[in-house]
């Protein structure tokens, strides 16, 4: 099965580094496409561009809200957008600070908000059938020790997305979410490197292992796509099975 991305422009958040950079790496290889990779820090955004020169740059803090529709305004129109960049702060909920919960919310969940809704009125406006795809998380759906702040922004951007897919779908829009057990990026090491915490999250997951990073980039891209037509609000799990159980 060919997915074609020919004539799009496609914005990728968080494509510097982890999930966001492969997607921008795979969609860079498909012809006649114009990749755009937002990220916060200049290093990761450059070693990208070093990687794939035809990968346009944005190097804007997601947690700076004018800032960020300045520079999503500058590139509009978008005709495809993947809302990837994310963070975690771990820590027992009783511990947890206010100012750490706010962080994880402003990129997590205020930023697919304030990112989707720049490229969405663009795409109402010029009439173009777009698609949206949030990564998410299985964290949205069951509870883990030590992320009641991620889990919580996870499962706000799973009720954001079926918010935007009824609202926007009329005007041809499509919005989905990818929920992926740990994958072993820099985000998935923080939390999952110690063997004491990943045998029983290993031990729950039917297909006994963890995602690789190939994985979420082949669903992402085939819900961004027109192969994908149809499905509008979804949450689709990447999980070996760990949701079914
Ligand atoms: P990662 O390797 O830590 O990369 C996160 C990316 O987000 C980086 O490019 C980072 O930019 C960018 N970012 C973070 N804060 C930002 C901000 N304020 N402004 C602009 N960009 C910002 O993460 P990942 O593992 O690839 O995760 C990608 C997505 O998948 C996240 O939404 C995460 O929640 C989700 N997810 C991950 C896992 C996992 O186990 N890894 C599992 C389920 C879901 P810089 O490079 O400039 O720092």
């Amino acid at each position: 099965m060919d997915i074609s991305f020919s004539g799009k422009r496609i914005l990728v958040t968080g494509g510097g580094r982890g999930i966001g950079r492969e997607i921008c790496l795979t969609l860079a290889k498909c012809p006649q496409v114009t990749v755009f990779a937002l990220s916060q820090g200049k290093t990761h955004l450059d070693s990208l561009k070093a990687l794939a020169p035809s990968v346009n740059i944005v190097p804007v803090d997601l947690a700076d809200h004018e800032a960020t529709r300045k520079a999503v305004a500058a590139i509009l129109p978008i005709h495809a957008l993947v809302n990837n960049a994310g963070v975690a702060h771990l820590a027992s909920f009783l511990d947890m600070e206010m100012d750490a919960f706010d962080k994880v919310f402003e990129v997590n969940v205020k930023a697919v908000f304030n990112v989707s809704q720049v490229v969405a009125k663009c795409m109402v406006e010029q009439k173009i059938a777009g698609s949206i795809v949030n990564v998410s998380s299985q964290a949205s759906q069951a509870a883990l020790q030590d992320h009641a702040a991620y889990c919580a922004s996870k499962g706000a951007v799973d009720m954001l997305s079926k918010v935007m897919a009824l609202e926007l779908g009329p005007h041809n829009i499509r919005v989905n979410c990818v929920n992926p057990t740990v994958v072993l990026t820099e985000m998935g090491r923080l939390g999952w490197s110690d063997p004491v915490k990943a045998g029983p999250m290993l031990a729950k997951i039917p297909l006994g292992r963890f995602a690789e990073v190939s994985e979420v980039v082949n669903a992402v891209l085939f819900l961004l796509s027109d192969k994908a037509s149809m499905i509008n609000g979804i949450t689709l799990p990447i999980d070996g099975g760990f949701l079914a159980t």
